[in-house]
């Protein structure tokens, strides 16, 4: 499972990274950003969470 952030629908609210820092980070731009990196099963439930809990649902988790 990996994460991706959809820039288009993203505000730069801030929550995701405060929610999943392993994954989510906020960009130079002030969007977030979401690491290319296969989400560990110990941080997963942080990850969906942070997709569950955007205001604008620019999240996906999902196998990619
Ligand atoms: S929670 Fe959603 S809107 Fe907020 S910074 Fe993360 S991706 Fe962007």
């Amino acid at each position: 499972m990996k994460g991706l952030v959809d820039k288009d629908t993203c505000i730069g609210c801030g929550l995701c990274p405060t929610i999943c820092p392993d994954i989510f980070r906020m960009d130079d731009d002030g969007l977030a950003i979401a690491e290319d990196i296969e989400i560990a099963d110990d941080i997963l439930a942080e990850a969906k969470e942070a997709e569950e809990s955007c205001p604008t649902a620019a999240i996906t988790i999902d196998n990619m």
